[in-house]
């Protein structure tokens, strides 16, 4: 197939753009898939379970709390009560009843504040891991955050990188004749449309050409177009 001089160098530059493509399209596939950004969201997912249950275990120990509260201010009432009869009584017998009863309540109450102070050292427990758990989270948001603007500030130089390089490439395929266009298509299609003879070397496959392969080469006219006995490529000498 002829080709000018002219001709072979927009091929190679067609060549180029669409190595190009091709590189961009590879790192928006992984920006995409974004490794980092799934690693953080699954920390945070992470996260939110712990919290979840330390909550409730707040919630919990609050329910528990405020019943032992409330279970020691009846005790004192019994107790204020009962000294109060104490004062006002002058029978043996009912004083000796109420002094008994006063010791019994003596000793509730003590038991329901060592239960009351347990509680509140739980309590003290939990807090500081909820203090933890977010700590942790507002760090997790933070470098998520981050990676998710990596993400979009990316992918939008690549898209706007491949809008640039889509419209060079309609531009080169113009300047060629549409039989010179339809092969490199159908050669670009199977994998590299193009390569340049550097030396020996076929830059489209990296092979060395020899023997019948590079003399195929050498001997094609200058204005016809000659093709890598490896690779298939179209071969600008
Ligand atoms: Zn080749």
């Amino acid at each position: 197939m002829k080709a000018t001089s002219q001709h072979q160098d927009t091929l190679l530059e067609l060549g180029r753009i669409d190595l190009q493509l091709r590189r961009n399209q590879r790192a928006i596939d992984e920006i995409t898939r974004g490794v980092e950004v799934q690693a953080e969201r699954q920390l945070l997912l992470v996260n939110s379970e712990k919290l979840l249950v330390a909550r409730n275990e707040m919630d919990a120990l609050d329910l528990e709390l405020s019943r032992a509260e409330a279970d020691l201010a009846l005790v004192e009432g019994r107790i204020a009560k009962d000294e109060s009869r104490l004062q006002q009584s002058s029978n043996q017998k009912d004083v000796q009843g109420m002094q008994h009863e006063l010791q019994s309540l003596a000793k509730r109450r003590g038991e329901l504040e060592d239960a009351e102070l347990v509680l509140l050292e739980r309590k003290d427990v939990i807090t500081q891991n909820l203090q933890v758990i977010g700590d942790e989270r507002k760090e997790i948001q933070a470098r998520l955050e981050a990676l998710e603007q990596q993400q979009t500030a990316g992918l939008a130089k690549l898209n706007s990188g491949q809008q640039l390089l889509r419209e060079d490439r309609v531009r080169s395929l113009s300047q060629l004749t549409p039989e010179l266009a339809e092969h490199y298509e159908k050669l670009f299609s199977r994998g590299v449309g193009v390569g340049k003879l550097d030396g020996l070397i076929c830059d489209a496959c990296g092979m060395t050409l020899s023997g019948d392969s590079l003399d195929s080469a050498r001997n094609t006219p200058a204005d016809e177009l000659a093709h890598c006995g490896e690779c298939g490529a179209i071969l600008v000498r």
